[in-house]
């Protein structure tokens, strides 16, 4: 099915994003574990694509097994790094054959080891090129990423939010957000672009903290800002993970009730393949699904946008 139609159809969406593991056990130890998230009847699943290397095979088998072994769309990642066009062509088979209908079409990062992110010859430079084709081939649904606090290589928002009008415009039918840890800088963001014409579905990235070093290694890298007050309430339990979670969950759930009350319709949640994350956060997700009442308060005050 593809993720469009749940977002036009569906009251609420709850999406779960995972990345493959490098090893063999750590593979059936997560295969465990997304066993246990369907609990929460997640409406797709996502799976991180790595920098290279083994991972991206692992990307294939495991959104075959999500798909396949237990019965949960999935939304495959692709990237633009270290492919040309012809690698994605053999690409789109493979993912077909895995029965994956839907990509969410990255750039990607460059790998560890080089600074700055250049496109193979033969390649693609930006994610909307990658979009444009996928678009063309007409087998598959297509997300792409947005950056409520701007992409760190931007120019600047304003044309951050140009090239994301251009992954719109070229095919993109959803938008996951980069995670963001203050409502008010997902929600500017959204409704700037609706002020700027947006009308497809633009779904807030959930992230839970695990450590104030952790969060803020995080936020460094995608340039998020981190409440003081969240470092505040890490850093007392700095080397306690237990504590530490329980912190981050809490803000989840702050920020999960704002949005709400904001009128979102979906959550993507980077469960970072964690269980307790998933096991915290899914018995709400579980109530928002059946809210019926949510689209359609959304609906009568013409703010649900698509
Ligand atoms: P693009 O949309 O190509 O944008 C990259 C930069 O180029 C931006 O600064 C943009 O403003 C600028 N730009 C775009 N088009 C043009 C143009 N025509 N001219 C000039 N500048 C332009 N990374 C992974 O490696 N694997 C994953 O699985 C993965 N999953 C992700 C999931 C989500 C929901 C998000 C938000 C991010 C994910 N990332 C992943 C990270 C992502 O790959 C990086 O943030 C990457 O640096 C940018 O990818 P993009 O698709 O947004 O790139």
């Amino acid at each position: 099915m593809r993720i469009i139609e749940m977002y036009h159809n569906r009251p609420f969406v709850f999406s779960i994003e995972v990345f493959p593991p490098k090893t063999e056990d750590g593979m059936v130890n997560l295969q465990k574990k997304l066993r246990a998230f369907a609990v929460f009847k997640p409406d797709y699943i996502s799976v991180t694509y790595g920098a290279g290397g083994g991972t991206r095979q692992n990307t294939q088998q495991l959104a075959g097994f999500i798909g396949n072994e237990l019965g949960i769309e999935v939304l495959a990642h692709l990237t633009c790094v270290s492919h040309t066009r012809k690698d994605v062509i053999l690409l789109k088979e493979q993912f077909l054959s895995e029965g994956v209908e839907n990509i969410m079409a990255l750039r990607g990062d460059p790998p560890t080891t080089e600074k700055k992110f250049e496109p193979m010859p033969g390649g693609y430079r930006y994610a909307s090129e990658l979009i444009e084709d996928l678009s063309r081939d007409r087998r598959f649904g297509i997300g792409a990423a947005g950056y409520p606090e701007t992409h760190i290589d931007a120019i600047s928002s304003q044309m951050d939010r140009y090239f994301l009008k251009q992954k719109i415009e070229r095919g993109a039918e959803f938008v996951i957000s980069q995670f963001f840890l203050e409502n008010q800088k997902f929600l500017n963001w959204r409704d700037q672009l609706y002020r700027e014409g947006v009308r497809i579905p633009m779904i807030p990235g959930l992230i839970c903290a695990q450590s104030s070093s952790q969060i803020q290694r995080f936020a460094k890298m995608c340039g998020c800002m981190v409440p003081s007050e969240l470092i505040k309430n890490l850093e007392r339990f700095e080397g306690n993970a237990e504590d530490s979670l329980k912190v981050g969950l809490d803000h989840a759930e702050k920020q999960l009730n704002g949005l709400i009350r904001e009128g979102i319709t979906g959550v993507h949640l980077y469960a970072l393949n964690r269980s307790e994350v998933v096991n915290a956060l899914g018995p709400t997700m579980v109530g928002l699904k059946s809210r019926t009442d949510l689209r359609s308060s959304l609906e009568n005050d013409g703010r649900l946008g698509f």
